[in-house]
Formats: structure tokens, sequence, C-alpha cells
């Protein structure tokens, strides 16, 4: 099979390109390795910036209609403290990963995109000049520009010899949806903070067939945490609970669903190169912002949209080069998020923690607007 631009993995950066190109008039593939609708470890905030790509892709009411929560409101609790309230500078919406990647690939669709689900790619080889050939288990295809939309972790970083797939993960991520009374949870992220890590609660939609919304639990952390719970997540949270009454209160009257917590693979935090051997990247494949910021799934969306562009200048012949002109287009999307994102960091994660209950309703109100865009 042919496409004139392939791209490797259909969830939110790379559908947002395929839907870009396609309604640019090129003949692009998504090859995903996954089948949707899945569930994906996420804190399900999205940022308000995506919202009018989300209105121009057609997906944004379905998902409102489909009960995605507005949030406009914050609280932030160290274990054993008391937590601070603010409300946030903006509003976000908070919804399940199954219902978002699907719509956003349905959306890429029908604007002309390819896409086979359940096609995980082994092999990458070619260059711009000559053309890439990529593998599956399954097929073999073609194609002029190969983009690499495979989020933050992929064999296919270590074949491509990517610096940070070598060095060992020093964060890892967890994520559970809960069920039950959640009225307290109404129009709010709850953000706790505990020794190694973080996790965040926000009501999302309800279930398909039901009416009372679910609560995504979604955790960053690090490997030392699920060694001392002795990788069980569950007893994990068991733990949490009780050293935090804050946490216990949140999860008052929500039930775990059945089975055991999706766990990610590592989390390497940070800004990386667009390209490498003339493949370029988007999304979190780019760059993996904190997940504390609450933009890294709006981030992906513009990244795709962004990296339409200069795809389309290269495939009309424009002259230029393809990799310089993708990494200045996606920099000036980043501004100053990855700094931002990183300079905050201690007070969740390092010594400045104790710091983050008296302070926490400014600082977190700044640390929004500063690793948003229109603060860069
Ligand atoms: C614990 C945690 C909590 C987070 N919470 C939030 C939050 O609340 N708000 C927010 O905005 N962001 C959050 N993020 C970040 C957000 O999840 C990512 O920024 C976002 O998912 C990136 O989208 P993406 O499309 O680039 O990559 P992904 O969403 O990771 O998608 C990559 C896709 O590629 C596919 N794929 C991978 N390898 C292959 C292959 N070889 N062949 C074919 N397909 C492949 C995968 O199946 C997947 O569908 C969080 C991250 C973590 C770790």
């Amino acid at each position: 099979m042919r496409a004139e631009v392939l791209v490797v993995g259909g969830s939110l950066s790379g559908a947002s390109l395929a839907a870009s190109l396609a309604r640019a008039g090129v003949d692009v593939l998504v090859l995903e390795k996954a089948r949707f609708p899945r569930e994906k470890i996420c804190g399900e905030f999205l940022s308000h910036e995506a919202l009018p790509l989300l209105d121009r892709l057609g997906v944004l009411d379905g998902l409102r209609a489909r009960g995605a929560e507005r949030i406009s409101g914050f609280r932030v609790a160290r274990a054993g403290g008391t937590p601070a309230a603010g409300r946030l500078p903006f509003e976000v919406l908070s919804v399940s990963r199954a219902l978002l990647d699907t719509a956003l690939a349905e959306a890429a669709e029908k604007a002309g995109a390819r896409f086979v689900f359940g096609s995980p790619v082994t092999g990458l080889e070619g260059s711009l000049a000559e053309g890439f050939r990529v593998t599956t288990p399954k097929s073999a295809f073609e194609a002029r520009v190969v983009v690499g939309a495979w989020g933050r972790y992929s064999p296919l970083d270590g074949r491509l010899g990517r610096a940070f797939y070598a060095t060992p993960a020093p964060l890892f991520g967890f994520k559970k949806h809960l069920r039950g009374a959640s009225a307290h949870l109404k129009d709010t992220v709850a953000l706790h903070v505990f020794a190694g890590g973080y996790l965040g609660l926000s009501r999302i939609e309800p279930a398909e067939g039901e009416k009372e919304p679910r609560v995504n639990l979604g955790a960053l952390a690090t490997p030392e945490v699920a060694t001392r719970a002795h990788h069980n997540l569950d007893e994990l949270l068991d733990d949490l609970v009780a050293r935090s009454p804050a946490l216990a209160r949140d999860l008052e009257g929500l039930q775990r669903e059945p089975g055991p917590p999706l766990v990610s693979e590592p989390v390497h935090l940070g800004a990386r190169d667009a390209s490498e051997r003339d493949v370029l990247f988007v999304g979190d494949a780019a760059g993996v912002l904190d997940p504390w910021t609450g933009t890294g799934m709006a981030h992906a969306l513009l990244s795709g949209e962004a990296a339409a562009e200069p795809v389309t200048a290269f495939l009309a012949g424009r002259p230029g080069d393809l990799p310089a002109e993708h990494g200045r287009a996606q920099r000036r999307l980043a501004g100053s998020r990855f700094f931002w994102s990183r300079a905050f960091r201690p007070f969740l994660m390092g010594r400045a923690a104790r710091f983050v209950v008296p302070a926490a309703a400014p600082l977190a109100t700044l640390a929004a607007r500063l690793t948003r865009p229109s603060a860069s």
C-alpha cells in the first residue's frame, strides 16, 4: 500500500495531523496499533486552547452532548495537609480518552484520511529523498513522508537512536475510573501531591447507556513509589487514602471500577528534537509536557495541526528543508511551555512541595497561565 504521508499512531496528534492533511487534499494513511475505543492513561483534563480546533474538526458539540464535564475550579492538597482552592483562569473539558480519541479518528476519516487499526508499526526505513518503507507484522507500506505520532515512548524511538530511550525511566503513570456519588467534584479538578508523585481527580462523561458521570483518577509517580507498594497500585491508593484525609474525602462515595489500574509505559518529560533521520514527530513524540499542566492533550492536538503546513508545502514541491521547517513550526507552538512546565515541577515532586499548601491557589493560577500559549 502507498500513501503520500504515513502517520504512525492515530491518537490525538496523529488524528489531528491526518484531518488537517486530508482537508488540504493530501493522501494520508494512519497506522494505529490499538483498536478504538480504548482507554489510555491520562488525567483526561482537556485544556481550553484545544477547543477551537475540536470545533473546527466538528467533534466539540458531540463531546458535550455525550456529557463531557466542564471544569472551572481546582483544589490542591498535600498528603496530610489542608486543601487550597481557586478558580482556573479558563474553562476546560474533562472527557475520557476512549470517547475523545474515537471521535477524533472518526473526524479525520470523515475528512478523507485512511486509518488501519490493529496495525503496530515494527519497521521504518528510508529518507525524504528516496521515500520510506514502513512495516507491520502483516503488511508493508510506502510513503514520501513519515510522521511519528506514537506518543511518549516506543521501541521505534530506540530504532531511530533517540537519546532518551536508552536512559532509565524516571516516572510512570497510572489511571483508574471510579463510579458513585461525585457531586463534591462537580466543576473541579482536585490535585493531590504525595511523596514521589501526584494524582488528579476529575469527573468525566457517564459510561455508555448510563446517566451518572464517572470520575477519572490519573497519577504520575517515580518507580520507587511502585516498589514501596510492591507494584500493587490498588494497595498504593489505599495507602495514599490512609495518609491523606483530603484524598479520603474526595474519594468518599466512589468505587473503583473492577480490574487493576492501567499502568503506562516509561514517562520521560521534556522537549525533544522534532525529527530524526528524516522522520518527523508530533505530539508527545516531539516532547512531553509535565502532566500537572493539563496541557499535553491540547498541545498534541495543536502540534498535529501545525505539522500540516510544512508537510503540504514539501509535497507541493516548494523549496525548503522539511525537517527544519517542521522543527521551527513546533518550537513556535511550544513557546516557553516546556520551560514553565519544568520550572514548577519542584512544587509538586521536590523539596519545594512543602510550600504547596500555603501558596497553592496563587501559584496554580500563575502556573496555569504560564504553561498556556497566550503567555508564551
Ligand atoms: C499520568 C499522565 C496524566 C496525564 N494527564 C493529562 C491531562 O490531564 N491533560 C492533558 O492534557 N494531558 C495529560 N497527559 C498527557 C497526554 O496524555 C499526552 O500529552 C497525549 O496523550 C499525547 O497525545 P499523542 O497523540 O501525542 O500521543 P498518545 O496519546 O500517546 O498516542 C499515541 C498513539 O500511537 C499509537 N502507537 C504507539 N506506538 C505505535 C506503533 N508502533 N504503531 C502504531 N501505533 C502506535 C498508540 O496506540 C496511541 O494510540 C497525561 C500524561 C500522563 C502520563
